[in-house]
């Protein structure tokens, strides 16, 4: 057993250097973290949460999802126990299948934990309660429900109780996204359990909510540790939306086999877009608040369990996938804030592998978040007057429509925009960008090192149509010469010279513009008319059929005063898919080994009955098909095999390696 006393620290970007400004943990934690879970190196951060944790001080934890927020209160309830206190610790989770999953990861590495909750028959509860008693759990995972359920809290005080972690503690915030009333309650912990040290992680990264969170637990002088909010291994692309379905067979086809999820804006939108891509060969579902809770946690499961390669879903899906291989993230339509575009595509590459997250976006997301806003805004002044509110109420309201506007504005200008992807998100919440010096050592290779090297416009895949102003003008001339009295599609129409009866009909087909932008497509015009709406060459007027006028500017695009920016649709990609060629170290991964090792993965976990990361996660699977180890020895240097997985799944993996 390695017995080092100092474990090397990743920096933010994935290399691994040893520590200087970290704690030094006690050589049996590293010598627990090693064996247990088999990693040989500590993540950022993670070092000083665990101290933090082991000392018994409140701790404020906020990482990206991914970070490695987990081993931060797992490691120290065994780190207590080998110290020899008999008390354990508790984590507060809010969803079952967060839990389980989470216990039988643990209980897969031979770690002591377990779980109470609504979900079980009282037998099994009561063989919790016996088996806590008898100190063969170190950390019980509940809802908060459960926790604040009277006489709960005086049978976890005979137990002894060290320390309570609460995840995803922005739920106890109303400035967070997610608030959930039963954490409200969590405010009781401090008085019900004085003396136990608290413990918050969240992902979520507003000062705000993060004020909040320490204000509700009254954290006592908690160490705030806030990591870096960049994710290199994610690719982000962002594109004009001309033709989603076709795009998103592009980037699905790049991802056959991979778990990737599709967010849509509307349940309908959903359930078509699922059909189409099974009629396309795809195995693809469809998840929405509106399906019953049956159908949608089946949907969940199959995709957990690697049954199911691609969910199509609302942002409904979300907190409770713990599947860490997910290859892509598309949104076919514009997030309503960055924060939430964070979220969301924060749930590509958990395992720290190369992932991508796509969005097609056009103007008219915003105008329909517009008329969403709009209405839902117009339906809760109506009910506060009903109610007969105070001014106060009504100036809330407003703030948060606001509010609501200026998140949309800084997501439409981040999408519309050219700059740096990662960079934008990093700064974005406050924190300063350093791009990565990406090479072969790091967790991914993009081999580019111009820029972050891991974006649409750091790999130089942002391309504007050619000449522009050009092709602007024409359209603005489209509109002008048809009396400012048509919508987008006709627009199009009659500038790439369209034989229909309607243009026959109205004449227009011996207009100078007929057929000025021939080698053009009709989508393609139409998403450049959008993109010179979003610019304010062009306004929409708000009839029941919109039609096209032209704005100041507009005039002035025409007159050709002014350069015009339109973004072409993209053409092909610079970099495919890396898995399969990624070099791991000084070695290549073995796809086909690769895939073998996923399907033997796979059943396994059907025949244990457990999500397949719980035997081994991608980044472990991938590094086999790279070392190809050839015994046991070499077996257990693998990142991610720790002493019970060697001993239990080291031969299995073995043969099929060295078939
Ligand atoms: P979070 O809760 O912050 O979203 P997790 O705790 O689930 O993240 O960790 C994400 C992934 O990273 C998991 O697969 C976990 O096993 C892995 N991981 C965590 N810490 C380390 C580490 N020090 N070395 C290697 N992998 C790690
Ligand atoms: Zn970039």
């Amino acid at each position: 057993m390695r017995t080092d006393s100092l474990i090397p620290v990743q920096t933010a970007h994935g290399v691994d250097v040893v520590g200087c400004s970290a704690p030094e943990l006690d050589p049996a934690v590293v010598d627990d973290i090693q064996r247990v879970w088999g990693f040989h190196t500590l993540r950022p951060l993670q070092a000083e949460a665990i101290a933090a944790g082991i000392a018994g001080r409140d701790t404020l934890v906020v990482m990206p999802t991914g970070g490695g927020k987990s081993l931060c209160y797992q490691v120290p309830a065994l780190a207590a126990a080998r110290a020899g206190d008999t008390r354990i610790d508790v984590c507060v989770s809010p969803l079952i299948a967060l839990m389980k999953d989470q216990v039988d990861g643990l209980r897969t590495n031979g770690y002591p934990a377990a779980s109470l909750h609504s979900g079980m028959t009282n037998e099994e509860r009561d063989d919790v309660r016996r088996a806590v008693r008898a100190g063969e759990v170190r950390l019980l995972f509940v809802s908060p429900e459960r926790l604040l359920t009277p006489g709960f809290d005086t049978w976890l005080g005979s137990v002894g109780v060290r320390a309570i972690a609460i995840d995803e503690a922005h739920c106890i915030s109303q400035w967070g996204h997610d608030f959930r009333p039963e954490y409200r309650q969590l405010k009781q912990l401090r008085t019900m359990f004085p003396g136990v040290s608290l413990h918050a992680c969240t992902a979520t990264a507003a000062p705000p909510v993060r004020d909040d969170i320490v204000a509700q637990l009254e954290l006592a002088d908690p160490l705030v540790l806030v990591g870096n909010f960049d994710r290199p291994n994610l690719i982000y692309r962002i594109e004009p939306r001309v033709d989603g379905r076709k795009q998103i067979l592009g980037v699905l086809q790049r991802h056959r086999g991979d778990a990737v999820i599709v967010y849509c804006m509307s349940r309908k939108e959903t359930e078509s877009l699922a059909e189409y891509l099974v009629k396309e060969k795809f195995n693809a579902a469809c998840y929405h608040a509106g399906m019953t809770s049956i159908a949608r946690s089946k949907v969940q499961e199959r995709f957990t369990r690697e049954k199911l390669d691609i969910v199509v879903a609302t942002v409904a899906f979300g907190m409770g996938i713990d599947r860490s291989n997910v290859r892509a993230v598309v949104h076919m339509t514009l997030p309503k804030s960055i924060e939430h575009y964070q979220q969301e595509t924060g749930r590509a590459g958990r395992d720290g592998l190369e992932s991508e997250c796509v969005l097609f976006h056009s103007y008219a997301d915003v105008m329909k978040w517009n008329s969403i806003t709009q209405r839902s805004a117009d339906e809760a002044r109506a009910r506060l007057h009903d109610e007969g509110a105070d001014a106060d109420a009504l100036a809330a309201l407003d703030a948060s429509v606001a509010q609501g506007r200026v998140q949309l504005e800084a997501m439409q200008s981040m999408a519309g925009g050219a700059a740096c992807r990662h960079r934008w998100l990093v700064e974005h919440f406050g924190q300063r960008y350093e791009p990565l010096a990406r090479d072969s050592g790091a967790e991914n290779t993009t081999g580019n090192t111009n820029g972050c090297g891991a974006c649409d416009v750091c790999l130089q895949e942002v391309r504007m149509a050619n000449d522009s102003t050009t092709v602007a003008r024409k359209l603005l001339s489209a509109v002008v010469r048809t009396g400012q009295r048509y919508g987008a599609a006709y627009v199009a129409d009659v500038a790439r010279g369209a034989d229909t009866e309607e243009v026959a009909r109205r004449g227009h087909a011996s207009l100078p513009t007929y057929g000025a932008l021939k080698d053009d497509d009709k989508k393609t015009l139409v998403n450049y008319i959008f993109q010179m709406v979003e610019r304010g060459l062009l306004a929409r007027t708000l009839d029941e059929h919109p039609v096209l006028v032209l704005t100041e500017q507009g005039h002035r695009a025409l007159r050709g005063e002014v350069e015009v920016q339109l973004r072409a649709p993209p053409k092909g990609r610079s970099r495919a898919h890396a898995t399969a060629t990624t070099v791991h170290g000084a070695h290549e991964v073995d796809a086909s080994l690769f895939d073998r090792l996923r399907t033997l993965r796979r059943e396994l976990a059907t025949s244990r009955r457990v999500p397949p990361y719980v035997i081994f996660s991608d980044a472990t699977l991938m590094e086999m098909a790279a070392r190809k180890p050839q015994s046991l020895d070499e077996f257990a240097q693998i990142k991610g095999v720790g002493e019970k997985k060697l001993a239990d799944l080291g031969l299995t993996f073995l043969r099929v390696i060295n078939e």
